[in-house]
């Protein structure tokens, strides 16, 4: 039975952690999310332009859009009903949503990619992973806003360069594992994949993506709803077309309402299932997740996993995660090469 570390009710024992220092000085907020109200009302138009159902109309603001939701409902359009709710909650949302924060410690730092850190902020403390490498000497982390929070809608609207944090750890037990001749999957949803993104910058950086001369294959899966939702998407862009072992999958469930998305629109977990090699799943498995398996994957890479021959590391919310647990068991992936943590 794997354990899954829970993210949820640790916020007390942030404020137990050793000190590191109360004056972090914030280097960089940078806003990962963009404002796309005018793009939500095109697409809001064009999707309801032609719908012959009394109360909709093309020309409904964004708006309105849970009385177009209803609408569709009551006429039966499920689709259609699911589509504008994802429009207008995007469009209701604030922004920014999503902001990286760096910030100077000045005093040496000794953690191992794949901690968190504790960070008090006018007063109130929170966990969050550290998303850079352990190499750097500023410390970088990934925070989205959660309305109603009382401490991430201040990181991400009110924080700015020159700010003081009070830094205290670090802590965590999802890390790397002894470096092994087997390929990476790492899985994560949102900012799930702040402790990931800085296990991966490791592992390339010291050579770890090698072994015994030969590469092993890394894999991104990154889901969210939409493109500006996925944390540090340029940079695992740019190390996926410069890393050929590197490979990105980034899952998005709602992209094609705003743009020309042809990539992989299902949840990361079955993403990974699209991109397993089927003849070396040996276990046997059930109808459904062989259909999964063998569903042809849109993300363009050729490279497949093999189930007996990789580490997998997810961190996300709860449901991706156990979800993904009984498919990597399902397809005979050792337990102890699976390392999860989840929240939400
Ligand atoms: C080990 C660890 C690592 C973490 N790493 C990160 C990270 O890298 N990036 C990041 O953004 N957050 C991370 N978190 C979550 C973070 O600590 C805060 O919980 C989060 O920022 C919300 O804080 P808040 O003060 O804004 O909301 P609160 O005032 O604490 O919560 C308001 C309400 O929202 C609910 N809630 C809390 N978090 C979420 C959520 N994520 N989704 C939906 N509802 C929620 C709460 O249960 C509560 O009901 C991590 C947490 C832990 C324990």
């Amino acid at each position: 039975m794997i354990e899954v570390r829970r993210h949820a009710s640790q916020h007390d024992a942030i404020g137990e952690l050793p000190l590191l220092t109360e004056s972090a000085r914030v280097t960089a907020v940078t806003y990962q999310d963009d404002d796309r109200s005018e793009e939500i009302a095109t697409a809001m138009e064009r999707l309801l332009a032609d719908v012959a159902i009394e109360g909709v109309d093309g020309a409904m603001l964004p708006g309105e859009w849970e009385a177009a939701a209803e609408a569709a409902t009551a006429a039966g359009r499920a689709d259609l009903a699911r589509q504008v709710t994802a429009l207008g909650r995007r469009y209701d949302r604030p922004y920014p949503m999503l902001a990286a924060v760096r910030f100077d410690t000045a005093v040496d730092v000794d953690f191992v990619a794949g901690q968190y850190v504790g960070l008090t902020y006018e007063g109130i403390p929170r966990a969050y992973s550290l998303s850079n490498s352990p190499a750097e000497d500023e410390l970088e982390i990934c925070v989205r806003r959660v309305p109603g929070g009382r401490l991430s809608p201040r990181i991400c609207a009110d924080l700015a360069v020159g700010d003081e944090l009070t830094i205290r750890g670090p802590y965590g037990e999802l890390v790397l594992g002894d470096h092994a001749p087997r390929d990476l999957a790492f899985v994560a949803t949102g900012t799930g994949v702040a402790p990931l993104k800085s296990m991966i910058e490791y592992l390339f950086e010291t050579g770890r993506d090698e072994y015994d001369g030969q590469r092993r294959d890394v894999w991104l899966f990154l889901g969210a709803d939409w493109t500006d939702d996925l944390p540090y998407r340029e940079y695992f862009r740019d190390l996926a077309a410069t890393r050929e072992n590197f490979h990105f999958v980034p899952c998005l469930v709602f992209e094609s309402l705003l743009s020309e998305w042809e990539g992989e629109t299902d949840f990361v977990q079955d993403a990974l299932l699209a991109h397993v090699d089927p003849d070396r799943v040996t276990t046997g498995v059930a109808a459904p997740l062989e259909r999964r398996l063998r569903r042809e994957p849109r993300s363009g890479v050729d490279a497949r996993i093999d189930p007996g021959n990789v580490d997998v590391y997810a961190c996300g919310i709860n449901a991706m995660v156990y979800s993904l647990l009984a498919e990597t068991d399902a397809i005979g992936v050792p337990d102890q090469r699976v390392e999860v943590e989840g929240f939400g």
